[in-house]
């Protein structure tokens, strides 16, 4: 499956930039508490909405780091099943689409085994020093991946326009599996 992904932080980046759908800005939400940085690209995608009130978010596997804002072309080859301060936070995992470099690229199966270990290992640490719980519930294929990405389309489509707070309170009384800890 092929879409777009927004830049929101390059990878190698400790600022944590976030994209404000209301106001259509990349604001500096804070710096990294925490001595790590983003392993990979990481971005989001503009008509898929989450669980946790934002879009849907997105790791890109690239040689390149890129610039907030910028749009990129990638494959999805599976996802990270994350639940991050009682929220489902899906990480679609994906592999840049403009590049012969990583045409081999097609499923989970041929990312290198520690990259998916590096990804796990920083998205679970990555908030110790804020006292904020992440749990990781492992990775999960294409086809997981790709039924994930239609249903945050349809509630983009359903609740898009909605604000953030009573979306996740509607959420949470209709859906209370998406908010287990
Ligand atoms: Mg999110």
């Amino acid at each position: 499956m092929k879409i777009n992904v927004t830049i929101e932080i390059p990878k190698n980046s400790k600022v944590k930039y976030e994209y404000d759908r209301k106001t259509k800005e990349i604001v500096v939400d804070r710096i990294l508490y925490g001595p790590s940085s983003y392993p990979l690209n990481y971005g989001f995608i503009k008509e898929a909405l989450d669980w946790d009130g934002d879009e849907l978010d997105a790791l890109i596997i690239a040689d390149q780091s890129f610039i907030p804002g910028c749009v990129v072309p990638v494959r999805v080859l599976g996802a990270m099943e994350m639940i991050d301060g009682g929220e489902t936070d899906t990480k679609l995992i994906t592999v840049i689409d403009c590049d012969p470099r990583y045409d081999h690229l097609k499923s989970l199966k041929d990312v290198p085994k520690h990259t998916l270990l590096e990804i796990e290992d920083f998205f679970s640490t990555y908030k110790n020093l804020q006292n904020k719980k992440v749990t990781i519930k492992g990775f999960k294929d294409l086809a997981w991946a790709e039924k994930e990405y239609q249903e945050c389309v349809q509630l983009m489509k359903d609740y898009g326009s909605m604000d953030k707070k009573a979306f996740i309170k509607k959420m949470m009384k209709e859906h209370p599996k998406k908010y287990a800890k």
